[in-house]
């Protein structure tokens, strides 16, 4: 007998709800706008309502939200998305409403590390115990286990701004973080190429300089996080990593920066295998989700 999970993916843009045990058993599956907090929390309780029959009963519901948001079980604001600049959504209380409505155990982490969790149960980073998982897209963001525990602490990473080198006179663009104008995020998200080249990513051609640049910058990222948490790999996704070049582009600058240090044969003979794309589709995070809810329902 297998056991049965509901799994949230709650993205800044887009919501996806699932029930279901691992990816050859997704019963259910709906995608929905992020509009206001109440009408997309009511979306998601409806959607268990409506599909938790007898026979579809879960245990337990994971939720990987985009952030900030507050993790830790002991303090008054868990289970919120905390000071978002997402109209709407700042100081939401997410867990309470969906625990109130359905009457079941709810787990809650960032969206980064709920699909960090899905590539260590089914996807590229099975067997490991500590590893990374970087998101670039709109944001960037950045999660993971360190020694089979999922990331958090204070509050949670926030990789995405990381203060890397930048030279003003080959690259000018000041950056685009509304915290920190030229931290990683403001420097090399999605939006900050756009900003920088005139064009989205998807329209500059794969030898466009914006690529060798993008490289760097993520490069001299991962290298930080290699010299600080030791990773057995660094898996990197979202939308600006689908360019079919920019791994391989960022391989050798991480190469070429860490300049031989680190004595690991996974980065010194076999990095192709090390910095990889995530291996896991659109359903990733609810299956992570369901994996996060499995981990608190034991
Ligand atoms: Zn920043």
């Amino acid at each position: 007998m297998h056991l049965l999970y509901g799994g949230i993916e709650a993205g800044g843009t887009k919501f996806v709800c699932g029930i279901g045990s691992g990816p050859d058993d997704i019963q259910h599956i709906e995608r929905f706008p992020t509009t206001t907090p109440d009408e997309t929390i009511g979306r998601c309780i409806d959607f268990f309502k409506k599909h938790a029959t007898d026979k579809n009963a879960f245990e337990a519901i994971g939720i990987g939200s985009f952030g900030p948001v507050d993790p830790n079980p002991d303090s008054e604001h868990y289970g919120y998305i905390t000071a978002t600049p997402k109209p709407h959504w700042s100081h939401t209380n997410f867990v309470q409403p969906i625990r109130e409505a359905l009457k079941v155990p709810v787990a809650f982490d960032t969206d980064v590390n709920v699909a960090a969790l899905s590539e260590q149960t089914w996807g590229a980073a099975q067997g490991l115990d500590t590893f990374i998982y970087l998101t670039i897209g709109t944001g960037i963001g950045g999660g993971g286990l360190v020694n089979g525990e999922l990331m958090h602490g204070l509050v949670h990473p926030e990789m995405g701004h990381i203060r890397i080198p930048h030279d003003l006179e080959r690259d000018p663009f000041p950056g685009r973080c509304p915290f920190h104008g030229d931290c990683l995020e403001g420097l090399a998200c999605g939006p900050a190429i756009e900003d920088r080249w005139g064009k989205p990513g998807r329209e500059l051609p794969p030898d466009h300089p914006a690529w060798e640049l993008e490289a760097e910058y993520l490069a001299y990222a991962v290298v930080n996080y290699i010299c600080t948490l030791s990773p057995q790999k660094v898996i990197l996704g979202g939308g600006v990593m689908e360019h079919p070049n920019l791994h391989h582009l960022i391989r050798k600058q991480v190469t070429k920066l860490l300049n031989g240090y680190v004595q690991a044969p996974q980065l010194l003979e076999d990095i192709d295998n090390y910095i990889v794309p995530p291996s896991l589709g659109s359903e990733a995070g609810v299956l992570g989700a369901f994996s996060l809810a499995r981990r608190m329902h034991g």
